[in-house]
């Protein structure tokens, strides 16, 4: 479980993060939505240390992750981007033993067994040899999430993982998702994709200005807004 207690965050003199408070169940799906720089990247950020939190504090299973050491925090919490970040001169299979082997220290036949599974799991082990540039930017993405998924984290993160993919991959991706959900798998997901937090999350969170403005369960979210901001949005983007 993670528990996000008063954060705030800012770059330079820009307030990004005005006190935050996120309440993550283990085995839960959390959707975050917003509008663009609401601030929904800078709090993923924070949950792994990309960046530094100005004042709060995030817990992870009761631990405070300020006070972790970053190769704990690392294995602990999962990112998957929305540019993959994949290694383009490492086959499929390469990218995701690399993290085993250098953050997790695991040797190269276990990494190999590990990662071969998980690239399973994802619907590539036929692509496992390809390198990054000659595969589709699904596969690609399922590459990242397997990568995420090979360290055995307590949370996965998610940054509009679908947004640079062309329409027809986006489905495969978050049907993988969705089905990463249903497994128990703790996740926080910022999307833009309504249809996806509506059907798989267990609570929404909507920001706006830094702010959590409202969260629930997706039928009080969508249906049931109680703010004006969130109407808004959701007649912006429904
Ligand atoms: P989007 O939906 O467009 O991805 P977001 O909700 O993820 O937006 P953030 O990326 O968290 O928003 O940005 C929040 C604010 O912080 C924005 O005003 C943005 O311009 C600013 N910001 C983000 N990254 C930096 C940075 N590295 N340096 C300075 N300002 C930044
Ligand atoms: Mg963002």
């Amino acid at each position: 479980a993670v528990k996000v207690s008063d954060l705030s965050m800012s770059y330079g003199d820009l307030d990004v993060l005005k006190g935050v408070d996120l309440d993550i169940a283990k085995g839960t799906v959390t959707c975050i939505i917003g509008p663009s720089g609401s601030g929904k990247s800078t709090l993923l950020r924070c949950l792994n240390r990309l960046v530094e939190p100005k004042g709060g504090n995030i817990l992870l299973d009761g631990e405070s992750i300020l006070a972790m050491k970053p190769e704990s925090l690392r294995r602990r919490v999962g990112m998957v981007f929305q540019h993959f970040n994949l290694f383009p001169d490492h086959t499929a299979l390469e990218n995701v033993m690399l993290s085993l082997t250098k953050i997790k220290r695991m040797p190269k036949g276990e990494a190999r067994r590990i990662a071969e599974m998980r690239l399973t799991e994802v619907g590539l082990a036929g692509r496992k040899d390809h390198r990054p540039a000659s595969l589709s930017g699904g596969q690609q993405q399922r590459v990242a999430i397997a990568r995420a998924l090979a360290m055995d984290p307590e949370v996965i993160l998610f940054d509009e993982v679908t947004s640079a993919l062309d329409p027809e991959l986006v489905k495969g991706v978050l049907d993988l998702m969705a089905n990463l959900g249903r497994q128990g798998m703790t996740m926080a997901v910022v999307t833009h994709e309504m249809g996806f937090a509506r059907k798989v999350a267990d609570q929404v969170v909507f920001m706006d200005e830094g702010r959590i403005v409202e969260a629930g369960p997706p039928g009080q979210i969508f249906d049931n807004p109680r703010s004006e901001r969130l109407k808004r949005f959701l007649a912006e983007v429904l």
